[in-house]
C-alpha cells in the first residue's frame, strides 16, 4: 500500500511513515522524513525564566520538561540558583577535604579495611571505611567496613534523602523541570541531570537520566 505525504507531497510505501494508532490506515500523514525535519524546528515560544527573553524551542525540548530557559548561560545561571554555586561547580569538593581526613584517622586507628562486615566478603580485595551515621563522627563505633558493593547500597538512602531536600526546593520555585546535582559519596564524582517532569529523584536513578559525569 501506498500513501501519499500531505507535507512533500511524495508516494510513499507504507513503512516511510510513523505508526500512528489514531490514524484509519495506522500512520501519520505526514512521512517519516518531514516528521524528523519538523522535530528539528523550534516551533514553541517560550519565555526564558531567567532573563525573561522570548525564545523559540522545540517540542520534544518542553515534554521532556526543558525548554525553560533561553541558552547556556541561562541554564546555568539558572542551575546555580537551585543547587546552589559550590554544588554546581564541576570543581566541587564539599566537605570531601575533611572526610578524607576523617577516613586516614579511621584506618590508622583501626587498620585498613579487609573485609566486609555486611556480606561477610573477604575475597574482592577492595574494602571501604564506611560510616554508619553519615555525620562523619570522630567515633570509632561509627564506622563499619564494607564492600564497595555494599556500601553503594548503604549509603543510597542517605544520598536519597539529601536529593529529596533539593527537591523540595525545586518545587518551591514552581518548577516543572528539575535540576539535580550532587557529589556522591566514595569518590564517584558529580553526578548531574534533569528529571523529567513528575518524575521523582527515584526514577533518575532507576531510568538512569542522571549521567555520572
Ligand atoms: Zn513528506
Ligand atoms: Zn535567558
Ligand atoms: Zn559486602
Amino acid at each position: 500500500m501506498k500513501k501519499i505525504c500531505f507535507k512533500c507531497r511524495a508516494e510513499k510505501d507504507l513503512d516511510g511513515f510513523y505508526k500512528h494508532p489514531q490514524m484509519g490506515d495506522g500512520h501519520l500523514g505526514k512521512c517519516k522524513e518531514c516528521t524528523k525535519k519538523d522535530a528539528r524546528v523550534r516551533t514553541i515560544k517560550r519565555k526564558c525564566l531567567e532573563c525573561l527573553k522570548e525564545f523559540m524551542t522545540w517540542p520534544t525540548e518542553i515534554k521532556r520538561g526543558g525548554g525553560l530557559t533561553c541558552s547556556r548561560t541561562c541554564y546555568y545561571k539558572r542551575f546555580i540558583k537551585i543547587v546552589g554555586r559550590d554544588e554546581a561547580s564541576p570543581n566541587w569538593k564539599g566537605d570531601e577535604v575533611g572526610k578524607t581526613a576523617l577516613h586516614n584517622w579511621v584506618e590508622r586507628k583501626l587498620g585498613k579495611p579487609k573485609k566486609c562486615e555486611h556480606c561477610g566478603d573477604t575475597k574482592k580485595g577492595k574494602y571501604d571505611w564506611a560510616n554508619k551515621s553519615q555525620e562523619y563522627k570522630r567515633e570509632l563505633s561509627d564506622w563499619i567496613r564494607l564492600c564497595k558493593a555494599c556500601h553503594a547500597k548503604y549509603d543510597y538512602p542517605t544520598r536519597l534523602a539529601k536529593w529529596r531536600v533539593k527537591m523540595k526546593i525545586i518545587e518551591l520555585n514552581g518548577e516543572n523541570a528539575c535540576f539535580a546535582s550532587k557529589r556522591l559519596g566514595g569518590g564517584s564524582g558529580l553526578i548531574h541531570g534533569r528529571l523529567r517532569r513528575g518524575w521523582t529523584i527515584e526514577d533518575a536513578f532507576t531510568k538512569k537520566v542522571i549521567k555520572k559525569t
